[in-house]
């Protein structure tokens, strides 16, 4: 529920740029899987936006029309899949469900080693610039040309991107139903909760996630008991297997941050607002590029916009 925001607020061709990168990212993320046939459960479902209330049905509506003046695959719905009632959804066809992590262990076995490598286990403290850039660590320092620092909220950060990053938390939990989950994933846009599915030798495992807080919340278990509740009122729920949280940063303008800092040679992608898959891989997209020096002067990522 992105696409009404961004025409009324940065206009049609940003939003446009944003779609398309969007797009991009999708089929970047399917060709990696075929190309390297990678074992990650990747399939391609519908994703399905939805509302219970009939005073949000016309935000659907809004959102449809813009997503469609986008080009976008999109269409609206009054039946939803789902085993509870729904007022109505905007359905977005071919999209794409995998499993992250076993998607990044198979990117990391295709590093050679030859120049690249991966540092487990050990934090980056800052960057140091210079003609080569040190990345000091909690195990030492790491010398390189180029730069990107992915740590969410930037561990070096000249620009202060701090000042138009939000952090939050979101809830998660994994669980098995009585009965089938239907195809699809599916996301109640407001307040926000979202249900995805994974195989197991058990079932499907139904990932539920939602009750966003911020990020220095105290007590975290009312959020996972808020999260089972809400689980219980629209799911036959049988077991809670999983909870866990992640992060996320969300910038002023609800477009993520990928490009140069103001220190040559180091990049900053953050900012992805829950869309870091998507917006993780346009991301790599954009910053190689760049480091090869392609053309990227239209860059709507830009992290100097603000
Ligand atoms: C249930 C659920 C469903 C989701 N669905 C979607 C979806 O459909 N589409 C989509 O696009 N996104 C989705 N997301 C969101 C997506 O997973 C996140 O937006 C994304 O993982 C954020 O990426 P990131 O690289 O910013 O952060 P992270 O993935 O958190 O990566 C940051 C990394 O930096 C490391 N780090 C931090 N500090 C340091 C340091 N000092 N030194 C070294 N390393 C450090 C961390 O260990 C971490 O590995 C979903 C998330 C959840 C939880």
């Amino acid at each position: 529920m992105i696409y009404n925001d961004l025409i009324k607020n940065l206009g049609k061709s940003k939003a446009q740029i944003y779609a398309n990168a969007n797009q991009k990212a999708l089929d970047k993320i399917a060709e990696i899987v075929s190309e390297k046939k990678i074992k990650c459960e990747f399939e391609r479902i519908p994703l399905y936006i939805y509302t219970e209330s009939e005073n949000k049905v016309e935000k659907i509506s809004q959102e449809v029309k813009a997503a469609k003046e986008l080009g976008l695959p999109v269409s609206q719905v009054d039946n939803v899949p789902l085993p509870f009632n729904t007022a109505s959804a905007l359905m977005y066809e071919n999209q794409a469900q995998f499993h992250p992590r076993k998607y990044l262990l198979a990117l990391a076995e295709n590093f050679d080693g030859n120049g690249c490598h991966i540092f487990e286990n050990t934090s980056a403290i800052t960057v140091k610039d210079g003609n080569t850039k040190e990345v000091i660590t909690d195990k030492g320092s790491i010398w390189a040309d180029n730069v990107v620092v992915t740590t969410h909220t930037p561990v070096y950060d000249p620009d202060n991107l701090k000042k138009h990053l939000h952090p939050a938390r979101s809830y998660v939990m994994g669980l098995y139903i009585n009965g089938e989950f239907p195809e699809g994933m599916f996301i109640d846009f407001d307040p926000t909760h979202t249900y995805r599915t994974t195989p197991t030798d058990k079932g499907k495992l139904v990932i539920v996630a939602g009750e966003h807080s911020s990020i220095d919340v105290t007590n975290r278990e009312e959020y996972y008991s808020r999260l089972e509740n809400y689980s219980k009122q629209h799911l036959d729920v049988k077991s809670i297997e999983y909870q866990w949280s992640s992060h996320d940063s969300i910038s002023d303008d609800s477009l993520p941050m990928i490009g140069m800092t103001s220190s040559d040679g180091i990049y900053v992608a953050t900012g992805f607002g829950f869309w870091g898959m998507n917006n993780g891989t346009t991301a790599a997209m954009i910053i190689s590029d760049m480091i090869d020096k392609k053309n990227h002067l239209d860059n709507i990522f830009d992290p100097l916009r603000f």
